[in-house]
């Protein structure tokens, strides 16, 4: 019997590419999303893939999400997460704190219940979809930024609480495009990679960090997958960059 795999918000963009490329891999794909919709016709579209439907920002329903779990996780992908603004859109208490329990708390909490249930097996690997806004920002973003800062860092402290048991690695996509449409020449040369990323750029590199033959020294980490644009130095009128001032 294949690996058996948890992706979070497995039903569409990101996370439904990981969903299928494990799939394709043999592996048992178990999905937790909130659309019940996009989560149903992935798993009619992939036989043997399961769904369960469910927001992980409510701990309730992770506990009963848990409960269908009948072998032990060989792999969980902690994809899942939205983003609600900042302190310029007045972001509130419960937007701020909806957000950080969809992109922190359940993470930890589902890793947390796979651990001491014994359902998290030995050899395991956590892939946490993080983001390069855990680093750089835009204006207003800060419910996001906060949730990918945390899970970065609970990247590396779980990777040290479950040494000899799982490694634990994030990695942090720039722009990824998951709608296939057609971007702007100004929007995909901005980048050193001279395009903007695709799932599968996403999705190779989480099948690479999953494989303990190619990957098993690789633990803590965060792969930063952005097509060089965390890297690219930004002056006034250099390659093109023309700085304007705005009042935000
Ligand atoms: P998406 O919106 O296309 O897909 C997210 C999936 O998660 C959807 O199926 C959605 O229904 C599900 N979901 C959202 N909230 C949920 C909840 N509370 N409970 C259960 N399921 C929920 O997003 P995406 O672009 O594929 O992003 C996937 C991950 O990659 C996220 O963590 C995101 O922050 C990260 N990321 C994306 C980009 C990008 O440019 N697309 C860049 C950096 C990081």
């Amino acid at each position: 019997m294949g690996r058996s795999v948890v992706v979070t918000g497995g039903a569409r963009g990101i996370g439904r590419c990981i969903a299928e490329h494990f799939h394709k891999d043999g592996c048992h794909v178990v999905i937790i999303d909130i659309s019940r919709e996009a989560g149903e016709s992935l798993c009619h579209a992939f036989e043997g893939m399961e769904f369960f439907h469910g927001d992980i920002a409510d701990k309730v329903n992770i506990d009963s999400f848990l409960e269908t779990i009948e072998r032990p996780v060989d792999i969980l992908i902690n994809n899942a997460c939205v983003g609600r603004k900042g302190l310029l859109s007045g972001c509130s208490w419960d937007d701020f704190e909806y957000v950080q329990r969809v992109g922190v708390i359940a993470p930890y909490y589902i890793t947390h219940s796979l651990y001491s249930s014994g359902l998290l097996a030995q050899g395991a690997s956590i892939v946490n979809i993080a983001s390069t806004r855990g680093f750089q920002s835009q204006s207003d973003t800060e419910s996001y930024s906060a949730a990918k800062g945390g899970i970065l860092a609970l990247t590396h402290a779980m990777s040290v609480s479950l040494a000899g048991r799982a490694r634990v690695n994030a990695i942090s996509p720039g722009w990824i495009d998951t709608t296939s449409t057609q971007q702007s020449v100004e929007d995909e040369n901005q980048h050193p990679a001279s395009r903007i990323g695709r799932p599968e750029d996403i999705a190779q590199m989480v099948m690479f960090l999953c494989d303990n033959s190619r990957a098993g020294f690789i633990t803590g980490e965060n792969i930063i997958i952005d097509g060089g644009m965390n890297k690219l130095m930004i002056y006034h009128k250099d390659r093109g960059w023309q700085y304007r001032h705005e009042n935000n």
